[in-house]
C-alpha cells in the first residue's frame, strides 16, 4: 500500500510513511502522554503498528523508554525531533504538530479531530466544540461538567 503521508524529523534523517486510517484522531489528556512526553495534553493521529514503518533512517531512531510504564519515545539521535511515540497498545502516535509541520502547517483535512480523550484526567481545560470523552466511562463529559 502507497504511503498517504509522510513525516521526517527537522534534518530529514528519519523519515515515516504513515499509511492507512489512524485508529485515532485527536487529543490525548492521560498522564502517561504527559509523563512521557512532557506536555499538558497530546494531540495526536495514531496508527497501529502495521500501518506503520521507517523508511529512511532507521539507525538513527533513537529511543527513550519511560521507566516505568509501557511506553517509548522515538526520536532522531541527529536533531533529537521527536518522530512519534508507543503506548501498551502497541500503537504508533505521532504528535500533530509534527504532521502539520511537514504539511505547510496546516493539518490534512482526511485527518480531522475525533474528540478529547481521557478528559477526566485532564491538566488544562480546552474550551473548543469537539467531544469531552471520560475514559473511565467511555461517555462524553455533559456540557461544562468537571469529569
Ligand atoms: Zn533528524
Ligand atoms: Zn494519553
Amino acid at each position: 500500500m502507497p504511503a498517504q503521508y509522510r513525516v521526517q524529523c527537522d534534518c530529514a534523517s528519519v523519515g515515516l510513511p504513515l499509511t492507512g486510517e489512524p485508529v485515532v484522531r485527536g487529543f490525548c489528556h492521560c498522564e502517561d502522554c504527559r509523563s512521557l512526553l512532557k506536555i499538558p495534553y497530546h494531540s495526536i493521529n495514531a496508527w497501529e503498528q502495521d500501518g506503520f514503518s521507517v523508511e529512511a533512517g532507521e539507525a538513527l531512531l533513537a529511543e527513550y523508554p519511560h521507566p516505568t510504564l509501557d511506553m517509548k519515545r522515538l526520536f532522531c539521535a541527529k536533531c533529537g525531533e521527536t518522530l512519534f511515540n508507543t503506548n501498551k497498545m502497541g500503537w504508533r502516535v505521532v504528535s500533530r504538530s509534527l504532521i502539520r509541520k511537514c504539511y505547510e502547517n496546516t493539518l490534512p483535512e482526511a485527518l480531522p479531530s475525533q474528540s478529547h480523550f481521557y478528559y477526566g484526567r485532564r491538566m488544562v481545560d480546552v474550551d473548543d466544540d469537539f467531544p469531552k470523552i471520560d475514559s473511565r466511562s467511555g461517555v462524553a463529559c455533559p456540557d461544562g461538567a468537571a469529569c
